[in-house]
């Protein structure tokens, strides 16, 4: 399989067995592949021609799978922008993706000779004229995954139908799924996780693909129960969350064979109280954008290392070098380098940013790491996140670890904060689990057993909450700012 257009066929030939569900709609792989046709045919019709971007504004829902495999069909690209979105934010995507079809409702109304269309009108019944052009080329654009921007202006990451097929079979083979699973599908579909992780391996493999709208702890235990799906893969916040409820003790989660965790760093202490609370082995992954979602995984019946990423995924190599891009001995830390066929074409209309962040075909991901002589991967923090305190590198990650071993301690965030003579000193921000008491002197004393001087925040609030980025990542930025420091 080198493109996406081998999907098209596979779904088609599945016929009754269920294929994808969310509240509407519960389709089998042969609806499915109808409706996809059928979408295809309707943007085809109104111009959509291979090469162009389609974009989605979609909350998570079946027409937004439709879609991303109609633009496919048709050798387009398909950019999925985040339904919340303000009409300026949605409009930077749209503009520089340079979508010309949108299936959904621009905030604001529509801008410029753009044409859009409700998800309601697109075609679902299948047009026997429809005739479906070549497919697409391994090198063609198949997805416009915008970055967070929080190291600047979103940038477009190019994921060609040759890097999106690979990492499809390549993240099905690692998780070991098959035709007898089913994703819950709770991370939202305009960022990789949700995309890599639960859709394309179940229609990959002909498992079966349940979309819930948007999370909450409640609607998650119900989902699982009723819906009982075999995995789910979630965020660090996600963990939190369930495992800090009290409906925790009562779910029905038996369904459950495996969860995945990524997209952020998870406390040892929370993937302990996670995995009992649930039952499951969650497995920890770890990867970008760039580099289409998922590089390093630990393996399911394999050797798992608690407090490591795990092993690179089958096909890809992971490095770990120095500022000089030479490897660094086993056991040292230099930043994470990757290559295989997941490594993104670029960044849309950015030669420079590509060539400073794709160096002979390399993804230098800006992420610490170190590799142990198994070839297990631990993340010790970004750079950009790294504090200099009075010229020493302090990793937030490492004393992140070191607030979550406090019991009362749910999640915490540390960043660098100003300080006149040292520069930069850390700063904690902690939330505690519901119904404890600690108090900061109690934690700055626990602190003082376990970490030298310098890992020690110099100031700790306790919060309620830690802000969040879409995706449900700890929004490092809008903390720094709280500190009045910008990043760097
Ligand atoms: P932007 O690139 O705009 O800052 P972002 O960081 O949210 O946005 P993603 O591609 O979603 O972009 O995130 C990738 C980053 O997430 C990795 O480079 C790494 O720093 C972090 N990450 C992912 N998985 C893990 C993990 N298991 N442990 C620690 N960090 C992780």
């Amino acid at each position: 399989m080198t493109t996406l257009a081998y999907f098209a066929w596979e779904l088609a030939h599945r016929g009754d067995t269920p294929c994808v569900r969310d509240d509407h709609t519960a389709l089998t792989y042969r609806q499915f592949a109808d409706r996809v046709d059928a979408a295809a045919a309707h943007l085809q019709s109104i111009g959509v021609r291979r090469g162009d971007v389609v974009a989605t504004i979609l909350p998570n829902r079946v027409e937004l799978l439709v879609c991303l495999m109609a633009a496919w069909r048709l050798g387009a690209a398909a950019t999925p922008v985040n339904p919340a979105f303000t009409a300026t934010e949605a409009g930077y995507q749209l503009d520089d993706a340079d979508a010309r079809i949108v299936v959904g409702r621009t905030p604001g109304g529509p801008i410029g000779d753009r044409i859009e269309i409700g998800p309601e009108e697109l075609r679902t019944e299948p047009d026997t004229a429809w005739s479906a052009p070549e497919p697409p080329e391994p090198d063609d654009v198949a997805l416009l995954i915008y970055t967070s921007g929080s190291t600047g202006s979103p940038k477009g990451v190019e994921q060609t139908h040759g890097n999106v097929a690979y990492m499809t079979t390549a993240v099905a083979e690692h998780m070991e799924v098959g035709a007898d699973d089913h994703a819950l599908l709770i991370l939202p579909l305009f960022h990789s996780n949700a995309i890599f992780v639960s859709f394309l391996p179940m229609m990959a493999v002909g498992g079966r693909l349940s979309v819930t709208g948007t999370f909450s702890v409640r609607r998650f235990f119900t989902d699982v129960a009723t819906l009982r799906p075999t995995y789910f893969s979630a965020v660090p916040t996600i963990y939190a969350l369930l495992t800090s409820s009290p409906d925790i003790t009562d779910a029905d989660v038996d369904s459950l064979r495996f969860a995945i965790c990524g997209a952020a760093p998870i406390s040892k202490e929370l993937l302990d109280a996670a995995e009992s609370a649930l039952g499951v082995t969650i497995v920890e992954g770890y990867g970008l954008t760039e580099g289409k979602c998922v590089s390093a995984c630990n393996p399911r019946s394999d050797v798992r290392k608690l407090g490591t990423v795990g092993i690179p995924l089958p096909g890809q190599r992971i490095d770990v070098v120095d500022s000089t891009g030479a490897p660094v001995p086993t056991g040292e830390s230099g930043e994470v380098v990757i290559s295989g066929p997941n490594v993104m074409r670029g960044y849309l209309h950015r030669p420079d940013a590509t060539a400073a962040t794709v160096i002979d075909g390399r993804l230098h991901t800006g992420d610490i790491g170190v590799l142990d002589a198994d070839g297990y991967l631990s993340i010790v923090d970004r750079i950009k996140d790294m504090i200099i305190r009075g010229g020493e590198n302090v990793y937030p990650k490492e004393i992140e670890a070191a607030i979550t071993t406090h019991p009362d301690v749910l999640e915490c965030a540390v960043v660098g904060g100003p300080d006149p003579i040292l520069g930069e000193v850390p700063i904690a921000f902690v939330v505690t689990y519901p119904n404890t008491t600690l108090h900061r002197d109690e934690l700055a004393a626990h602190l003082r057993d376990i970490v030298t001087k310098a890992k020690r925040p110099t100031e700790i609030h306790l919060v309620d909450v830690l802000p969040r980025n879409p995706v449900g990542k700890i929004d490092k930025p809008s903390l720094r700012q709280q500190t009045r420091i910008p990043a760097r």
